[in-house]
């Protein structure tokens, strides 16, 4: 007589946390963890050159949960966030599987570039091809080893050079699966848009692996404040798909952004901040004043609509037309948000304020005097 049937669901059969999960040819299996040099292309020299990855994986079967960062070269919050994963508070999974890949974009890191050698940039490469250009062969076994052996991920970015962001979730807020993903997280600020094309996270979504990332920060940095939300993050994912024990730590409020604009300067000179990444801001509230070379002040810039600062420009100095601030759009009415967060009460909001906004001046604007 038959043994009956165990009850594995329908996923059983396409699940990828198999019993031995190979990655880069080297075979993992439950319980264990691995650290991986996969191979991604040839020095001049002829030598290898390989993606250092890291596997750890639960005792029970669960989700395979892929997380990248520095897939452009210089931007090390990402690898920050993921060394302090690993080695911060201990990160006892109980089922499923992380695949880590602390730096994606090897080239580039080693000479603090975002692009690869061919100055071509990997996060408009993907899903690339293994008969293409040198990025694009890098994007084709990225996604064969590291994102297809996955059901979800997170990429990890930052701003561009000379701006910072505040950090927030770029999802495709159609596909509920990701939805769900961006939600888990667990930030304050979530755009909603497919992502370029040719990106990472586009090219994953494509392939039916949900994937977010996280904008957050200025290149060429490690911010503590981004490492504790990133981590902070990762845990709640983990914890929201059963990878780790525990309850997740909600944001102090959640805003849906539909919309981003960019606030230009209209004269050149020196610029003042009146406003910090993070803040709330009224429709007309001054977000930072332009002085002339000898101190002298000449404009006052305003944001035409309510909403929040997404990120600004750390270049203090501006000619007409360069963007300075990129305000955040929500669905909901700021005034609203603005409650919610003050009945929060967390910290790590200030932080964030307070470290973004080191290499910037903010301060209120003058009033002139009438006499
Ligand atoms: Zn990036």
């Amino acid at each position: 007589m038959k043994s009956p049937r165990t009850a594995k669901g329908p996923s059983a059969a396409k699940r990828k946390d198999k019993a031995v999960l190979t990655v880069g040819g080297v075979a993992v299996r439950r319980g264990e963890s691995a650290d991986i040099r996969l191979k991604i292309s040839e020095t001049y020299t002829g030598e290898e050159v390989v993606l250092p990855l890291r596997v750890v994986r639960g005792r029970a079967p669960g989700k395979v949960i892929y997380i990248t960062a520095a897939v452009h070269g210089d931007e090390l919050n990402g690898t920050g966030i993921i060394h302090d994963l690993l080695y911060g508070e201990p990160l006892e999974l109980v089922a499923g599987t992380l695949i880590l890949a602390p730096v994606v974009n090897i080239f580039g890191f080693e000479h603090n570039e975002r692009y690869l050698p061919d100055r071509r940039d990997l996060n408009r490469s993907f899903p690339g091809t293994s008969v293409g250009s040198l990025a694009s062969r890098v994007a084709a076994v990225i996604i064969r080893e590291i994102i297809l052996r996955a059901d979800l991920g997170v990429d990890f970015h930052t701003a561009a050079f000379q701006r910072t962001n505040f950090p927030n979730v770029r999802a495709d807020l159609t596909l509920p699966a990701v939805r769900e993903l961006a939600e888990a997280f667990g930030v304050t600020l979530i755009v909603n848009g497919k992502g370029p094309e040719g990106s990472l996270r586009r090219a994953a979504c494509a392939a039916d692996v949900p994937t977010i990332i996280l904008e957050a920060g200025e290149p060429y940095k490690i911010e503590p404040g981004i490492l504790a939300l990133g981590v902070r993050g990762l845990r709640n994912v983990l914890r929201h798909y059963g990878l780790l024990k525990g309850q997740p730590t909600p944001p102090p409020y959640e805003a849906k952004i539909r919309k981003t604009i960019w606030i230009r300067a209209a004269q050149g000179g020196i610029l003042r901040f009146h406003v910090a990444p993070g803040d709330f801001i009224e429709a007309r509230q001054a977000v930072a004043t332009t002085y002339g070379i000898l101190g002298e002040q000449k404009d006052v810039i305003t944001t035409p609509s309510e909403g929040i600062v997404l990120g600004m420009t750390t270049m203090p100095a501006v000619k007409p037309g360069e963007p300075i601030c990129h305000v955040a759009l929500p669905a909901q009415r700021i005034a609203r948000l603005r409650r919610e967060n003050a009945a929060a009460k967390t910290t790590l909001q200030d932080r964030l304020r307070r470290d973004l906004a080191t290499s910037l001046s903010v301060s209120p604007p003058t009033v002139e005097s009438a006499d």
